[in-house]
């Protein structure tokens, strides 16, 4: 996705997005998807999230600040504050590169009239639904994983 990032307008929200909710991201965010790469992502600041659905859909998210688990049940409204916000947010914003960013976070543009939009394709629902056909790899990853 083409960069998008608006920061004018981010700078002077303060990063609300981002301090409510860490982002969600899709398994075409990363290079591969394996028991081994979810391992991985775990010991880089990710961990699982879920929808409930029935069965429920695990996805992944980067971690808050305060909490290492492998999954972390946070919805939306889940207002924190900048110190124990997604691990990834500095004072000036994302610390990911524009390139390693997840769909998610890439996907929530702010405009000048029109507030912060999602565009399609980049909601948490898209993002759930991309991730079933791993559910299997997601959860024996975090069934093995033990913590460095
Ligand atoms: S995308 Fe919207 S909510 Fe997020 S930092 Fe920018 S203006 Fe704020
Ligand atoms: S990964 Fe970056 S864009 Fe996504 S919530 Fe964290 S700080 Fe914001």
């Amino acid at each position: 996705m083409k960069n998008n990032e608006t920061k004018d307008l981010c700078i002077k929200c303060g990063g609300k997005c981002c301090i409510n909710h860490p982002c969600h991201f899709f398994p075409k965010d990363f290079k591969e998807i394996t028991v081994k790469a979810i391992q991985e992502l775990f010991d880089k600041g990710f961990c699982l999230n879920y929808w409930e659905d029935s069965p429920v859909v695990y996805f992944v998210q980067p971690k808050i600040k305060s909490d290492s688990s492998t999954i972390q049940a946070l919805w939306g409204n889940y207002i924190l504050d900048i110190k124990d916000s997604c691990i990834f947010l500095k004072e000036d914003g994302c610390s990911l590169s524009w390139k390693d960013r997840g769909t998610g976070g890439k996907g929530l543009v702010a405009t000048k009239d029109k507030g912060c939009i999602v565009l399609d394709g980049c909601s948490k629902e898209d993002c759930k639904n991309s991730w079933i056909p791993y559910q299997d790899i997601l959860m024996e990853a975090n069934n093995t994983y033990i913590q460095k």
